[in-house]
């Protein structure tokens, strides 16, 4: 790799595309110091190149959003918001962070946005406490709201949680989808809030707005969530902001899977969150296709709270992430990032169909978003083995819990599979036939293994090296007509 690459320096930039000579350039300076670490950014983009990618968390960001990131905005320390720094020299910053809420404002028709949450997780975070300081009385969360963290005394940690003791956030169970921020016991937001959560029908699938309603009205939530991280069907949230209305909740939606989609305006009307709900969540590195990092999009009325964002929950700002949202958000306005939207959904659907034409189980029985999840039961296999095969194979996927899964959260019974990174990479309908046809070989090929006394093991497997390696061919004649960052040569 390090040889090939040394090769790239002699060549002649004008001779190459643009692309190709600011990653070459920008590899050899990193290779001046440290080898190893230019060595594997290469090595990722040959591995991304030869693999089928359909986790449906995971896209290709544009070679404008990765060169905004790599440069010296990472060095400015800027918390506060734009205008009102706790630092001076942000002029710049204050350009970027102001072009990227534009931008966001504009595309998803926000009253205000805030770009500075470092992830989804973090932008969760910051809501749940805008939200907090806007609907709790307490007078020690609203004055303590404005402070920094570590300004805190155990004495002001003691009233705090005695006014924030027994706030209600509902959301999403995590077997139906929903994400573990939601309220769930391995996140902070479990022990935040006294959490219950609502499912799908058993018999469809679907999610039970009637079932909804009535856990609003028994549990009388601060806070009900929408959004999912595995659900493959739309979500009607102007029915869910009625709910939440009617029991005086805040709705949230985590649009973080699906913000792509609403981007594109594929989500419309009943499907697009953000003129039903309070406020609205997201990251920007998925269906998006923007740097990694999150966003926070809200009514007038919650603005300023989630401004203090920064130094309520999160560190300075990332000046170079916010760049790349900028260039990511402006490329989501243009008519083609529709385009692209429209075509995520059809070849989900496409997907979904050639799956089930092969017999496959599909929770719910097929997808109306980015996203199928399959149910490898009928296959005889957990999530756990059917992930290790199919990776084997040269296909990345992940196991994902079902529904009321008996194999529980680690094992699974789910394959989760979404379609945002090959349809950047230009796949379309007639490609995803194939996706399901080598999907569907190695997991009917693929036989539950033993343990080493010989019960029955959730994890071992046994696929046929000559299976794996032909289906791994397969893949890859697949991808060669749809190169990956067609533009970047690196020699
Ligand atoms: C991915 C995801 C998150 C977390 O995003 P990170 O950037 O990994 O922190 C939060 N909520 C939902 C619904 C997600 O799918």
């Amino acid at each position: 790799m390090s040889d090939s690459f040394r090769g790239a320096v002699d060549a002649s930039d004008s001779q190459l595309s643009a692309e190709s000579a600011a990653f070459r350039r920008a590899l050899d300076v990193v290779r001046a110091v440290e080898p190893r670490v230019a060595d594997a950014i290469g090595a990722e983009l040959a591995d991304q190149r030869e693999s089928l990618k359909l986790i449906a968390s995971e896209n290709y960001a544009s070679p404008a959003v990765l060169l905004a990131m790599g440069n010296w905005f990472s060095d400015k320390y800027a918390e506060g918001t734009v205008g009102r720094r706790f630092y001076a020299g942000c002029r710049n910053v204050d350009t970027v962070e102001s072009v990227a809420a534009e931008h966001a404002r504009e595309l998803f028709g926000a009253a205000h946005a805030y770009v500075q949450p470092h992830s989804g997780i973090d932008a969760n975070l910051v809501a749940f406490w805008a939200v907090l300081a806007d609907r709790v009385e307490g007078p020690t969360l609203r004055r303590l709201s404005a402070r920094h963290v570590n300004d805190l005394t155990e004495a002001d940690w003691a009233v705090l949680r005695r006014e924030l003791g027994d706030q209600r956030m509902l959301g999403m169970s995590l077997d139906a989808g929903g994400h573990l921020t939601h309220g769930f016991r391995p996140n902070i937001s479990g022990k935040m809030f006294d959490q219950r959560s609502y499912g799908t029908d058993p018999a469809t699938g679907l999610l039970d707005y009637a079932a909804v309603r009535e856990a609003a009205r028994e549990f009388r939530p601060l806070i009900l969530v929408a959004g999912y991280s595995a659900y493959p069907r739309l979500v009607n949230f102007r029915i869910m902001r009625e709910i939440a209305d009617e029991v005086g909740a805040t709705f949230l939606v985590d649009m973080a899977h699906f913000a792509g989609l609403v981007a594109g305006k594929v989500l419309t009307g009943d499907f697009d969150p953000v003129p039903h709900a309070h406020i609205v969540t997201t990251t920007t590195h998925k269906s998006l296709r923007g740097p990694r990092g999150g966003m926070v999009l809200c009514q007038p009325e919650l603005a300023e709270q989630v401004d203090r964002g920064c130094p309520m929950v999160l560190g300075g700002p990332l000046p170079h992430v916010m760049a790349a949202k900028a260039v990511a958000l402006a490329e989501a306005r243009r008519p083609e990032f529709g385009d692209y939207a429209r075509r995520v959904v059809d070849n989900a659907v496409a997907l979904a169909d050639g799956l089930l034409r092969r017999g496959a189980t599909l929770v719910t029985g097929g997808t109306d978003n980015h996203l199928v999840l399959l149910d490898v039961a009928g296959y005889g296999l957990t999530g756990r083995q059917a992930e290790s095969a199919l990776l084997d194979a040269g296909i990345v996927t992940n196991r994902n819990a079902v529904p009321r899964d008996p194999n529980g959260a680690w094992y699974t019974s789910g394959i989760r599979v979404g379609t945002p990174a090959l349809t950047t990479r230009g796949l379309g309908v007639a490609e995803m036939d194939e996706v399901a046809e080598l999907m569907h070989t190695v997991l009917s090929q693929t036989t539950a293994g033993v343990g080493p006394d010989g019960s029955a093991s959730k994890a071992r497997y046994v696929l046929e090296e000559k299976v794996a390696d032909e289906v791994s061919r397969r893949a890859s004649e697949l991808l060669s007509g749809h190169p990956l960052y067609p533009s970047v040569d690196l020699g």
